[in-house]
């Protein structure tokens, strides 16, 4: 069967191929000819996963899945959550983020922050959504050089590193993201 993954990212990409069931020919936005930056307008992930998959479907009649994903502070009531690539500007910079992030929890004692990540399903009859969860704290200063985006000041429960002192391999295992496509793929050996 051949399945859209919504997504311009090939190192994603290839992650999600590695642990797709045989059945699946999966193909990206560019095999299937689409070169847009599809907007992010929704005011929640699970609205922008359900965007992305729902361009696809609608224009290539083809089945889809698109993920989205944020990190929600629970001193800042969720924030940066569905802004979290853009929280300190369009120019999508990592390092602002961080730095604005810090600043907004200088002195403060509550730390807790989890990444959440949101896969939406368009099957020819329905959307399903999968999501997954990496639990943590934020720290005061970053630590690590490894992946990407806030993962220098993230500590995922019951490890003393960051998710950027992790190895690609551990983050893999226990990221947000990677239980989401474990749920996702799980379902869809139950449905091969
Ligand atoms: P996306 O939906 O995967 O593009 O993620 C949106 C934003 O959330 C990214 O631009 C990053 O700022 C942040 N983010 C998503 N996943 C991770 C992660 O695994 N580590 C750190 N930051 C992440």
């Amino acid at each position: 069967m051949k399945l859209v993954f919504a997504t311009h990212n090939s190192n994603k990409f290839k992650e999600v191929n590695a642990l797709m069931p045989s059945y699946i020919e999966l193909v990206s936005l560019t095999d299937i000819g689409c070169h847009e930056d599809i907007a992010e307008t929704a005011t929640t992930i699970e609205g922008n996963a359900q965007i992305k998959a729902d361009y696809v479907t609608n224009k290539y009649q083809l089945p889809c899945f698109a993920d989205d994903t944020g990190l929600l502070v629970d001193a800042l009531d969720g924030a940066p959550g569905v802004y979290s690539a853009r929280f300190a500007g369009e120019e999508k910079s990592a390092e602002d983020n961080m730095n604005k992030l810090i600043a907004l929890l200088k002195e403060q004692a509550t730390r807790t922050a989890h990444f959440k990540t949101v896969i939406a399903y368009n099957t020819q009859k329905e959307t399903l959504l999968f999501e997954g969860l990496a639990i943590g704290h934020i720290l005061q200063e970053k630590r690590g050089t490894n992946g990407f985006g806030y993962d220098p000041i993230f500590q995922p429960e019951g490890y003393q590193e960051t998710f950027a002192e992790l190895s690609l391999d551990i983050k893999n295992k226990i990221s947000h993201r990677a239980k989401a496509i474990e749920k996702f793929v799980s379902f869809l050996k139950t449905t091969s």
